[in-house]
């Protein structure tokens, strides 16, 4: 019986991750469910799955989570009750979810006292991949949950490093794929969140549409498999059925194919190296009637670009690219700026920032803040 921590329990990945655990109660149990503050679903979960503790992100949610607790488990709020609840000692993994970079914190503590880290939040790696992976290597041990990531682990299983020529990641190409650029750029809200083949939260369907999730995807791959730049790519793979293509030296392809359900990632973050029966929707060969390939649209999409200036600056850039990003999404679901002006936005503060090696976390968050005060002002 292995013991979860799920922090980000209430996304859209908490609540696939909800699922798996439910189907599988004889092999884990819950310690803790973490969230930022919907406390209804926090609540769902608790019957559900009966952990021992319940954490809300806010202080302000907290007697409400107290009350419709009661004394079915032990609750706590704040950053810090989930540091504490990642440590401790009967903990074995710890699922982060968190939306953005709020999981850096906890992950670290979590590698620190020794204890494996499915992550799904990609950001954590975004931020400080040199720090983390670092940590890492220390104590404890990640897992990827994200679905590309996921695929590139399985395709590696096994290989030698001097095996790899080169990691390719899949994307669905989004809504917008085959929209023109200029009907791009004004793109409505609504338009960017209708998905073709993932059902996702917000920030990441939009970060999907502007293809901005595949920018952050190249920069987490980098550091969690510790690739060269030039040894990263993206194709289209609109039906979301290959998730990544490990190419090896002699020209040889691996692909890791499943049927787009969060579930299945999510499963083999939790049972690495074993695999659970079934976790989550098959793929049925037979009615998959094609699989198409597209190499992506670098000029209508600069998210790569974005992604090569970040790979290849390395230091704090990747960091500056993602801040400027979420700045610049919560700009546009604002109604601030349009679509298009995602890109002018992370462009510009990238241009208008110099790289510097990652030395401490105190180091990155600086760079994290400097760049969201830039995305804040940029017209
Ligand atoms: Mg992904």
């Amino acid at each position: 019986m292995r013991k979860v921590a799920v922090l980000g329990a209430t996304g859209s990945i908490g609540g696939n991750a909800a699922d798996v655990l439910a189907a599988n109660r004889d092999r884990y149990s819950v310690h803790t469910l973490a969230a930022k503050d919907n406390i209804d679903e926090l609540c769902r979960q608790t019957a559900l799955l009966s952990p021992q503790q319940v954490i809300t992100a806010s202080a302000e949610k907290y007697p409400q989570l107290a009350a419709k607790i009661g004394s079915r488990a032990v609750t706590g709020f704040g950053m810090e009750a989930m540091i504490e609840a990642v440590q401790q000692p009967d903990v074995d993994i710890v699922l982060c979810a968190i939306i953005g970079t709020g999981g850096i914190l906890p992950v670290l503590a979590a590698l620190e006292a020794g204890k494996t880290v499915a992550l799904a939040s990609k950001e954590v790696l975004v931020l400080a991949g040199e720090l983390v992976m670092k940590a890492a290597a220390r104590s404890g041990a990640i897992v990827p949950v994200d679905s590309e990531h996921s695929g590139v682990f399985q395709c590696l299983a096994g290989r030698r490093r001097d095996e790899i020529a080169k990691v390719w990641l899949t994307a669905s190409g989004g809504p917008f794929r085959t929209w023109e650029k200029e009907r791009i750029e004004r793109a409505a809200l609504s338009d960017a969140l209708a998905h073709p083949t993932w059902s996702m939260g917000r920030k990441i369907t939009i970060d999907s549409a502007s293809m901005m999730n595949k920018a952050l995807e190249l920069v987490e791959a980098r550091y969690l498999f510790g690739l060269e730049p030039e040894q990263l790519d993206v194709i289209i793979n609109p039906q979301s059925i290959i998730h990544a293509l490990v190419e090896l030296t002699d020209g040889s392809m691996l692909a890791q194919m499943s049927a787009p359900d969060m579930r299945l990632a999510i499963a083999y973050g939790l049972s690495y190296p074993e695999r659970l029966e079934k976790p989550g929707s098959k793929m049925d060969l037979a009615k998959l009637a094609e699989l198409k390939f597209f190499a992506p649209d670098r000029n209508k999409f600069p998210s790569l670009e974005f992604a090569e200036h970040a790979l290849r600056s390395g230091g704090t850039m990747p960091a500056v690219m993602n801040a400027a990003n979420e700045v610049a999404v919560e700009r546009f679901c604002n109604g601030e700026i349009e679509f298009g002006g995602i890109w002018r936005i992370v462009g510009k503060v990238m241009e208008n920032t110099v790289s510097e090696p990652q030395t401490s976390l105190e180091q990155v968050l600086a760079a994290d803040a400097e760049a969201r005060a830039k995305a804040r002002e940029c017209r």
